[in-house]
């Protein structure tokens, strides 16, 4: 997708720190974070929100949730994380590429 930033961050046009990659995803590290560990898994296909995902691309939702268990504790979140997808405006969604925000490394506010 032409614009997108997470697209270009995949094909490496925009730099980023890389913690994981497979031919599915990644998990990169947010340029913004709003936790001690903020991380941001990010399918390689470009849809824009949840509706938009295809049967494949909810296999690969469900395989970084289960990835992201496998890995948690080697990137610093043995004490337990948080998930977030923003969906759409209310949810202030700014990059227009469905991912899911992984924050920990510390005690997180409650919601
Ligand atoms: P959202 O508001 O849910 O769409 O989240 C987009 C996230 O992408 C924000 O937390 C931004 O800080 C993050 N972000 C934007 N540009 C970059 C970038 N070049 N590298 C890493 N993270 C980014
Ligand atoms: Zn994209």
């Amino acid at each position: 997708m032409e614009d997108c930033i997470f697209c270009k961050i995949r094909v490496g046009e925009i730099p980023s720190t890389k913690l994981y990659e497979d031919e599915d995803f990644m998990i990169i590290k947010d340029i913004n974070p709003v936790a001690k560990i903020h991380l941001i898994a990010i399918p390689n296909e470009h849809y824009a929100t949840l509706e938009m995902q295809t049967e494949e691309g909810a296999r690969v939702l469900g395989k970084i949730l289960n990835k992201i268990g496998d890995l948690a504790d080697g990137l610093g979140l043995e004490n337990g994380y948080r998930l977030v997808i923003n969906q759409g405006e209310d949810a202030g969604q700014t990059v227009h590429h469905l991912h899911i925000h992984i924050m920990g490394g510390e005690k997180l506010k409650n919601m």
